[in-house]
């Protein structure tokens, strides 16, 4: 008889050890076979051949494939659309279970459904854990039973409901003996698949205490190397969560207030899939946006005038990453000063940011535009001069990224401050009491 296989399905969880779903399909009868899918329908939407997100994930595997192939197996990648990848694997092996880590976002889980019903027709069974937060879905909620929608009191519930268990690591390490023995298969190439090399790429993930303990007094202070950089580990799982919490718990609980941010709006992505598309709260959905093409490029390519914004813009460009605290001046500049539909911004990021990840994105957008569930309120509107008086008023920051910041190659402010702040005050006031 031909013989029967677990397979386990990586996503946003690429690694091995301290891996949920993945312990579980080697603790069940079968070997289990490791699949990766680079999903076409996901890729060919990407704007440009060279993402290092790609690159990241691509880079990623071949440590997984090469740490597999240490221990006999493999890890199996696909370059297809999940559903025919799925039937090629079906057609493949003797499949009798799969397993998976959950993951969150509205086409994700359309597509997960779409796969169990797949499997179902073939009698194999789908199970998937939870893995990329400490808590999902329904598990915190009000007394009466709905999602929190504020942020204190859904952190207060986080911690009431936090135990050893929900944080501990899973050891794996004994159950790999359980992986299917597989020769080495082949393995696509950037190119192969759409894209072309970047820059080399530093693949350190280590959760760094020293910063983590500093973290409180130092975070807003972009020219400082003082926040973890862990965003795109999380974002596609290369470190865990439940060793991060535990870190954050053990030194500082400041860092483990962002964690639990982090799984703020990923539950509100679940609860309110909605908020993709426009405003958490509707009564936002009127405001007069001015949505001003050439005032866009100039915000994008950081050339407003004002260093700070420009630096954090230019940072982005560089690098795809952005310091959290520029995100919120950049962002609530765009959407303020300029006027410009906070999607536009969202959308920008989204192409841009290594760590970019729906939730986080479009929950703290909407947090800046004043449109989300716990947003700012709208007249909260920061000043770039003061925002950099307070956090670089050394200019570190601003230099590192215009090299020509104090030379009258540097352009003038796009906007003036005070004319920009009363007119965001006006359109938003229009908008609610129209
Ligand atoms: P640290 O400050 O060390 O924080 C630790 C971790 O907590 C982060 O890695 C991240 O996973 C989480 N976290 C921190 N702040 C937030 C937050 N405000 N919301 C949700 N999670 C948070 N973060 C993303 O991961 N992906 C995004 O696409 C994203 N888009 C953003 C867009 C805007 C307009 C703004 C204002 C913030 C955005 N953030 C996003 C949140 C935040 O800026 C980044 O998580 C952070 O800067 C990443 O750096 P770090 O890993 O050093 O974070």
């Amino acid at each position: 008889m031909k013989q029967k296989y677990t397979i386990f399905w990586f996503r946003r969880d690429l690694r091995i050890e301290d891996n949920i779903g993945l312990h579980y399909a080697l603790k069940s009868e079968f070997p289990v076979v490791p699949v990766f899918i680079f999903d076409k329908h996901i890729l060919e939407k990407l704007h440009s051949k060279k993402d290092l997100r790609v690159q990241f994930i691509h880079d990623t595997l071949l440590v997984l494939k090469k740490d597999l192939n240490m221990l006999g197996s493999d890890l199996i990648v696909f370059h297809d659309s999940p559903i025919d990848a799925w039937k090629k694997i079906l057609e493949k092996y003797n499949v009798t279970n799969v397993f998976t880590n959950e993951d969150y976002e509205p086409d994700a889980i359309k597509r997960d459904n779409e796969i169990e019903q797949l499997l179902g027709k073939m009698d194999v069974v789908f199970h998937s854990f939870k893995d990329q937060c400490i808590f999902a879905k329904d598990e915190i909620l009000k007394k009466n039973g709905t999602p929190y929608t504020v942020y204190t009191p859904y952190k207060n519930k986080w911690y009431e409901l936090l135990t050893p268990k929900a944080i501990a690591s899973i050891i794996n390490r004994p159950l790999f003996k359980n992986f299917a023995q597989l020769s080495s298969t082949s393995f696509p190439s950037l190119n192969s698949i759409g894209f072309e090399k970047c820059e080399p790429f530093d693949l350190v993930k280590s959760i760094k205490t020293k910063i983590i303990k500093e973290y409180d007094l130092k975070r807003d202070l972009p020219a400082l190397n003082a926040t973890s950089h862990l965003s795109l580990h999380l974002r596609f799982g290369t470190v865990s969560v439940r060793k991060c919490a535990q870190v954050g718990l053990e030194i500082n609980k400041t860092w483990l207030n962002e964690l639990i941010w982090r799984e703020f709006f990923m539950q509100i992505l679940f609860h309110y899939p909605n908020v993709v598309k426009g405003p958490f709260k509707e009564k936002y959905s009127n405001i007069q946006w001015i949505n001003d093409k050439s005032q866009f490029k100039k915000w994008r390519e950081g050339k407003t005038g004002y260093p700070l914004v420009d630096a954090g813009m230019r940072e982005l460009n560089q690098t795809g990453f952005m310091h959290n605290r520029v995100r919120m001046l950049t962002a609530s500049f765009l959407v303020k000063h300029l006027l410009i539909d906070w999607r536009w911004g969202e959308k920008y990021f989204a192409e841009k940011l290594l760590d970019f990840d729906l939730s986080a994105n479009n929950g703290n957008w909407q947090w800046v535009a004043g449109t989300g569930c716990d947003a700012a309120p709208y007249f909260r509107i920061f000043n770039p001069e003061i925002q950099l008086k307070k956090f670089d008023k050394n200019f570190d920051y601003v230099k590192k990224w215009i090299p020509e910041f104090g030379t009258s190659k540097y352009p003038e402010k796009m906007i003036d401050h005070q004319y920009a702040y009363q007119r965001a005050l006006l359109a938003y006031k229009e908008a609610l009491n129209g």
